[in-house]
């Protein structure tokens, strides 16, 4: 029979999935552990550590001008959450496009980054915020935290940082500047219930004219969430003249690497990128 446990604290969360040594698997809202066994893909595994009991894996907090956001904190209130909204308004909108709100009230930011898809919605949002996650693990004797950015977390479809016994305990991120741009949006052929054909996000801060700073990322365009550094680079420096976005959606085709699958071409994928990126720098051009 399969073991379950509930920890309330993360120190013994840890220890007990330190103790359990590859046998056992995490569980947040189970959005995307639940369907995988169901339908065969993945063995049931020996032992489940729920993370559901953990108070302090939960909710959005501000903190020395930083937001913190419990890696166990639902969809529902990341979309809704009034700090969210104001300090990181593109992850308030990806929380609030994923799948429907069943699933929203269940599905966790922490599963959605764990699980590692090419297309996770929070990802994307979290590349623009320069956000870094804290990770957490039982050195036997106690609890070791160690923390990375969180492009660095991703290191291809289901694989991540996280090492044996690790678990993603909260992400951090520094309000985007007053006065700045944002955008982010998912395509796919319907509105919702719909994991991204592909996704983009660009963050701007425009003084005098010029972009000083520039973050773009996509999402469901290559193995990895993916910031878009070329891209980024055609527009610091500048202002966002039509020559300017022209250039700069070139480069975002260029530095994409998408499949063809199920759900689209790899053509496709590079055109809806390059769409997609020039209407939201134009939207920025004429004052956002
Ligand atoms: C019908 C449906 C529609 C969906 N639509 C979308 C969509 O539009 N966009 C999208 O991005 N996703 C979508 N998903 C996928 C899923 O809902 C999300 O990825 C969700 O956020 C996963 O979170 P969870 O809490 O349910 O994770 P779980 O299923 O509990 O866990 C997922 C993985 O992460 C690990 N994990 C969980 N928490 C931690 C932690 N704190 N530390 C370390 N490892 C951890 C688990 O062990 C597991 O491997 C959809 C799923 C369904 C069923």
């Amino acid at each position: 029979m399969q073991k379950y446990v509930r920890p309330t604290t993360i120190e013994e969360a840890v220890s007990t999935f330190n103790q359990a040594h590859g046998k056992a698997v995490l569980l947040a809202g189970g959005t995307d552990l639940l369907p995988r066994w169901s339908k065969g893909v993945q063995k049931r595994p020996e032992s489940l550590i729920d993370l559901k009991g953990i108070e302090t894996l939960k909710g959005i907090s501000h903190e020395n001008g930083r937001v913190r956001v419990g890696a166990c904190t639902p969809m529902t209130e990341i979309a809704s959450d009034p700090v969210i909204r104001s300090m990181g308004s593109v992850l308030a909108q990806a929380a609030g496009r994923i799948a429907c709100p069943q699933v929203r009230n269940r599905a966790t930011i922490g599963g959605n980054l764990c699980n590692a898809s090419p297309a996770a919605d929070t990802a994307l949002p979290l590349i623009l915020l320069d956000a870094v996650v804290e990770l957490v693990s039982s050195n036997g004797n106690g609890m070791t935290t160690r923390h990375a950015p969180i492009t660095d977390f991703f290191r291809g479809p289901g694989s991540t940082l996280l090492g044996p016994g690790e678990m993603l305990a909260c992400i951090r991120f520094e309000p985007l500047p007053d006065g700045g741009f944002a955008a982010w949006d998912k395509f796919g052929t319907r509105p919702s219930m719909e994991i991204a054909v592909a996704s983009v996000g660009v963050a701007l801060t425009i003084e005098s004219g010029t972009v000083t700073r520039a973050r773009i990322g996509y999402g469901s365009v290559a193995p990895v969430p993916l910031r878009g550094t070329e891209a980024e680079a055609e527009l610091v420096g500048k202002s966002l003249s039509e020559k300017v976005i022209a250039r700069c959606e070139a480069a975002a085709r260029k530095e994409i690497t998408p499949i063809t699958d199920v759900r689209a071409g790899e053509g496709y994928r590079r055109e809806v990128v390059g769409v997609m990126l020039r209407r939201m720098l134009e939207h920025a051009a004429s004052g956002g």
